[in-house]
């Protein structure tokens, strides 16, 4: 039995839905649930009434009300693309209901922007002893290039030194200002304080003050600032060999400005504050009025670049490896309806999703994708919609 119950119902979502959709070999029946039930019945309209075959109204803060969604749809495996903030009822639900469980970012309080596993990791004795599994961070970073660093390891190195992840966006929506994944989540995360990981701990640095110019196959050279991401925190502690491992992230002037902007007039606050007799979060606010992820498919130009720079030794000479995917935002659109952010974050997932469903990546407990042989998910990320290149480089960042 392979019936999924996808919660949430933007951008990732459609992808995930619609990618799902057409592997009727992997999953064979689709549920839908959202807090909107209109997005969700947008969806089902677009991807077909044959496969998405129920659709339903969820706050997946509740995680009574997940369970009992659960036991009413009786699905294999609940892949989550709602917001860090449902992961955690989520998976209280699924420990009540003996289901697995996939999502693509880790937990963070509402209240405070903070993201970590360790949340998510403290639930790793509960999901074994029901024998039931949680695979976490599984979109394309964190998620894929975790894969790449494990396929690195595996196939390039005898041992790991450094690690450099990097994330470009080359494309052009057209947008004074806009994000391409959800707002709120996006402008918590690139507004915290810098962390990499060197010689045994963290290093911290001022918000996106760090620059290296770095040149992006099929893009060009752009603009990338250091920022800390989630999947540093699992790698580092996977790959014990690491001496470095840090992540950067693409922002073009114009974005950085709208954003210094919205943060000296306090938009980007999650303080709630008075507005016309009520409690307001002037993020939240902010939210509202931006575009919404998968508004920005239609018209959408160029490419996203991302990868991962491994450095280690192999037969005891230091070599680097450059492991990278290219995708077009117009192909996504042409074939999901969608723009390459939500895209390169949605495969994955249906990746992840189908590899657990067929037992290739099934055992009992919290898992991160290096965990897990990388080669199968590695085939079907070309597969599906994801190719990826190789290639044995320099180094483009200094010691
Ligand atoms: P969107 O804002 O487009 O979609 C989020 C969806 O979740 C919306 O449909 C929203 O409902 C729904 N939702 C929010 N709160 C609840 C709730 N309490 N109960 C039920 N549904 C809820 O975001 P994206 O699709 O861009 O992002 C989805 C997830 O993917 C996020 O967690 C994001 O961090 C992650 N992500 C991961 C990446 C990776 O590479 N690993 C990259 C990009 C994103 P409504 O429609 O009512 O607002």
């Amino acid at each position: 039995m392979s019936r999924v119950l996808i919660i949430g119902a933007g951008g990732v979502a459609g992808v995930v839905v619609k990618k799902c959709a057409m592997l009727p070999e992997y999953f064979s029946e689709i549920h839908l649930a959202s807090r909107t039930v209109s997005k969700c019945e947008k969806l089902q309209q677009e991807a077909g009434k044959d496969r998405v075959v129920g659709v339903y109204k969820v706050d997946a803060d509740n995680a009574d009300e997940v369970a009992k969604l659960i036991r009413e749809v009786k699905p294999a495996l609940v892949i989550n693309v709602a917001l860090p903030y449902q992961d955690l009822p989520i998976m209280d639900a699924c420990l009540e209901t003996n289901v697995h469980y996939l999502d693509t970012a880790n937990y963070e309080p509402k209240d405070e922007a903070k993201f970590e596993y360790s949340w998510q990791w403290a639930y790793q004795d509960k999901f074994k002893e029901k024998g039931l599994m949680a695979l976490l961070g599984a979109g394309f970073d964190p998620g894929v290039t975790n894969v790449f660093t494990a396929y690195a390891a595996k196939h390039y190195f005898d041992e790991i030194h450094y690690l450099d992840i990097v994330d470009c966006n080359g494309g052009d929506h057209g947008q004074a200002f806009a994000t391409n994944f959800n707002p709120e989540i996006n402008i918590r995360e690139i507004t915290q304080r810098g962390k990499y990981w060197e010689n045994g701990q963290w290093i911290e640095t001022d918000p996106i003050s760090v620059r290296e110019d770095l040149d992006y196959p099929n893009v060009g050279v752009r603009p990338s600032y250091l920022l800390f991401h989630e999947e540093l925190e699992s790698l580092v502690k996977h790959f014990p060999t690491l001496k470095r491992a840090r992540f950067w992230m693409t922002f073009g002037d114009q974005y950085l400005t709208h954003l210094r902007v919205l943060e000296n007039v306090g938009m980007t606050s999650i303080q709630p504050i008075e507005f016309n007799g009520q409690k307001i979060v002037p993020l939240e606010f902010l939210k509202a009025v931006l575009p919404a992820p998968e508004s920005l498919a239609e018209g959408y130009t160029g490419m996203t670049c991302i990868g991962t720079y491994v450095t280690g030794i192999k037969d005891g000479q230091e070599k680097t490896i450059f492991i990278y995917n290219n995708c077009d935002h117009a192909v996504c659109n042409d074939e999901v309806g969608a723009q390459a952010v939500s895209y390169t974050t949605g495969v994955p997932a249906m990746i992840a999703a189908s590899m657990m469903l067929q037992n290739h990546w099934m055992k009992p407990g919290v898992w991160n994708m290096e965990q897990f042989d990388p080669d199968e998910f590695m085939e079907r990320l070309n597969k599906y919609g994801l190719p990826w290149q190789v290639v044995e480089c320099e180094s483009p960042f200094k010691r």
